[in-house]
């Protein structure tokens, strides 16, 4: 037999820096957005996060990557027992999260507006390293609104400790369980009865067919109480304690952990309720509109995660780009790969801006409670949600080229990034279903909250370096008026690309304001990286005129 040929080169993989101080936007909005003595007080925290993220946290996801959630449902001598039985990191990741005030900071008093902004960078950081722990993570923090809102004192003396701890042993997460099998996005059909029994005690029967976060202490959900009609109306929210005081399931089979395409260190399980006690939040009614805070709030977590995510594709295809050869030079120093390496940081850098802006607008509202700000804030929430979700997946892909045959090898980490950013426009609403949801909001409120908001942003471009920003994100926006006034059918087949559009007209008007910001304050650095990011996205993401009105009838499918 031939000897084997000596190993002449291995390729050096790529590495992540302080992922905080390497976020060139993240540090750039920051310092526009907080007050300076603020952001000190912050910046260790941040730094310390980010060197976490790049370091310790990113090493043990690679060791991990192999391990998934077990569901035992039997005990060897024969009892039920359904115990989920978590990923190591998994494990550690709720004490950080409770450790770095993950949901807790976001309800703190003393930053006033910016509790959101100081919030969502810590997540921002964990994000990318832990596996999809952010998904309980919004959960809890949708939860810990609706009980801090609800009025039922009772709940939330007994729950919002625990959802806002800053200890892991305290700290309690909480599911969301709404999807049934009849429907996730359109719940009004949902089968989980609930009833009183002999004790007067609320107790539910049906299925919730998908369950993130299965091990969660607490969860909020709906079911159709006894006696109410069909209907999205006929719905009440209810609060469960899926366990007793010794860890068993009380009157709940779980079914199946689901199998999935990604977020596989996420518990998704299928539930069977068998009469699980259970405590009405508030009324016995109207339980979609009970719920609606935290699905505010978890499209939220949902938009930070897609531009942490690009975010780590970015960085993980820029340190592999300084490594690798092809053709005689570095890939960072072929031209056509710089290029494709900078587009994606400019729909990163758009996307982060449109995010931060609307967890900015989040803040004011939760502080000041002021109308224009709520309306405003309507609109922007399926909005960002959407179009984020959607560019995550594209640059999950590309990032994935980046890497040519190695983007595609399981043991390198990188296909795990694809596969989890595909969720993000599923759940949470799919990119169609907030789509409508924004025809309703506009419907509602008119355009007027996002425009004329849009407008004071751009007035501000009296730049001569941001004149072109200006010419183009002033022509983008006053065609918006335009393409809302059409007849309602028209507007309904149309609602996707009108969304998409406002989302990156939104992305162009922040990105725009930032560089201008960075300039004026004389931050050379990052207003040059961040002008130059707004450019690109200027000149490439824009259709100014989305609107297809060649009837709506028009279809490749069906008859
Ligand atoms: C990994 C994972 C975890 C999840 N975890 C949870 C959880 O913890 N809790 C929970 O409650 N749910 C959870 N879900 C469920 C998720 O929220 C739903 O799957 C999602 O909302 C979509 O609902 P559906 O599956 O019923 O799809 P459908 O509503 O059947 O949608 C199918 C398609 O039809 C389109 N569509 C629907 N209505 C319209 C319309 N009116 N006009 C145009 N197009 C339309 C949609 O865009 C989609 O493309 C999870 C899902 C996944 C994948």
């Amino acid at each position: 037999m031939a000897d084997r040929q000596p190993l002449s080169f291995i390729q050096s993989p790529p590495e992540l820096g302080n992922e905080f101080r390497e976020d060139w936007l993240l540090c750039a909005w920051l310092e526009s957005a907080l007050p300076g003595r603020m952001l000190d007080e912050q910046r260790d925290v941040f730094d310390e996060l980010g060197r976490r993220s790049g370091g310790e946290w990113y090493r043990l996801q690679l060791a991990d990557r192999l391990n998934e959630p077990r569901l035992e449902q039997w005990s060897p001598w024969g009892e039920r027992v359904d115990r989920i039985e978590l990923t190591p990191l998994w494990v550690e990741a709720k004490a950080w999260a409770a450790e770095y005030g993950l949901v807790a900071t976001g309800y703190d008093a003393s930053p006033g507006e910016h509790a959101r902004t100081i919030q969502f960078a810590r997540a921002w950081l964990f994000i990318p390293s832990t596996d999809f722990y952010g998904c309980p993570l919004a959960m809890t923090d949708g939860a810990a609104r609706i009980l801090s809102d609800a009025g039922n004192r009772e709940l939330a003396e007994r729950a919002l400790p625990h959802l806002l701890a800053r200890e892991g042993e305290n700290f309690w997460t909480s599911g969301q369980w709404m999807t049934e099998t009849i429907g996730g996005s359109d719940v009004s059909g949902t089968e989980t009865v609930a009833q009183q029994d002999d004790q007067g005690r609320w107790r539910l029967t049906g299925r919730k067919w998908f369950t993130s976060a299965a091990t969660s202490e607490m969860a909020l959900t709906l079911a159709r109480p006894e006696g109410n009609p069909d209907g999205s109306r006929g719905l009440a929210l209810f609060y469960v304690e899926p366990h007793d005081t010794d860890g068993r399931l009380q009157n709940i089979e779980i079914l199946r952990l689901k199998d999935k395409l990604g977020t596989r260190k996420l518990p998704t399980a299928e539930l069977w309720l068998d009469g699980a006690p259970a405590t009405p939040v508030g009324g016995l009614d109207r339980g979609v509109a009970a719920i609606t805070p935290m699905l505010n709030l978890t499209r939220t977590w949902n938009a930070v995660t897609a531009c942490a995510l690009m975010r780590r594709g970015i960085a993980l295809a820029t340190s592999y780009a300084h490594k690798r050869r092809a053709f005689g030079k570095r890939l960072i120093d072929q031209p056509l790969h710089r290029q494709t390496l900078s587009a994606m940081e400019a729909d990163y850098a758009a996307a982060a801006c449109a995010t931060l802006a609307m967890v900015g607008e989040l803040g004011r509202v939760e502080h000041d409670h002021a109308e224009a700000s709520s309306a405003l804030l309507r609109i922007l929430t399926p909005t960002i949600k959407l179009g984020t979700a959607r560019d995550a997946v594209a640059c999950a892909s590309e990032t994935l080229e980046c890497f040519g045959g190695a983007g595609y090898i399981e043991d390198t980490g990188l296909p795990q990034l694809l596969r989890d950013a595909q969720v993000l426009s599923i759940w949470e609403g799919t990119t169609n279903v907030l789509s409508l949801d924004l025809m309703r909001a506009l419907a509602a409120s008119g355009i007027e909250p996002w425009l004329e908001t849009m407008r004071a942003r751009i007035a501000q471009l009296d730049d001569e370096r941001t004149r072109e920003l200006h010419a183009i994100a002033f022509r983008a926006l006053e065609q918006v008026p335009g393409w809302l006034d059409h007849p309602a059918d028209v507007l309904e087949a149309n609602a996707r690309a009108i969304a998409m559009n406002l989302y990156r007209t939104t992305a162009l008007v922040e990105l725009s304001g930032l560089a201008h910001r960075s300039l004026a304050r004389g931050d050379g650095s990052h207003g040059r990286k961040t002008l130059v990011a707004a450019l690109h996205y200027a000149r490439n993401r824009f259709s100014l005129d989305p609107i297809d009105t060649h009837g709506t009838g028009w279809s490749l499918t069906g008859d």
